[in-house]
């Protein structure tokens, strides 16, 4: 067992492998991530939420989406937490900082890591910009983005 491995004593273990589907509207989102290095949102005709990443129904009105649209990759930071815990299936090594982001012009939040910057200087509101990675090694994955970053 590695030094900071959860103790899961009594408990068995089953490798389980899966693909996840993304669906229409992830599939979308990734897309522009892997190709553009962009944001893809989408605008409710009923309700006019704006959502990103896209959706291709609005979860508050149940209707159908059909305005897609970039977002700025750069937004709000509006919750966050220092994890210092490891956890079965997390690729990052503790301690690290997880956030929400509200992205420019989108009503919804949008979860990654946080970094460059020291824990005690992390402040609920503060602005924040994606990292990209390089074109060349995106997959259209949610490592499309590296982490987040402070601007300003
Ligand atoms: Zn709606």
């Amino acid at each position: 067992m590695a030094e900071n491995e959860p103790v899961m004593e009594n408990l068995g273990r089953r490798l389980v492998p899966y693909h996840w589907s993304y669906g229409d509207s992830f599939t979308e989102f990734f897309k522009a991530t892997k190709e553009r290095g962009a944001i893809l949102a989408s605008r409710c005709p009923v309700c006019k939420g704006v959502m990103a990443p896209a959706v291709h129904m609005c979860g508050r009105c149940y209707c159908e989406v059909d305005e897609f649209f970039d977002v700025p990759d750069e937004g709000e930071l509006v919750a966050y937490t220092v994890v210092y815990l490891p956890f079965p299936g997390q690729p990052n090594e503790p301690p690290y900082c997880y956030g929400y982001i509200h992205f420019d012009g989108a009503d919804t939040m949008f979860p990654h890591m946080i970094k460059e910057v020291e824990f005690d200087d992390i402040q609920m509101g503060m602005r924040v910009k994606a990292v990209w990675e390089d074109p060349d090694k995106r997959k259209g994955d949610l490592f499309d983005i590296k982490h987040f970053k402070p601007i300003e």
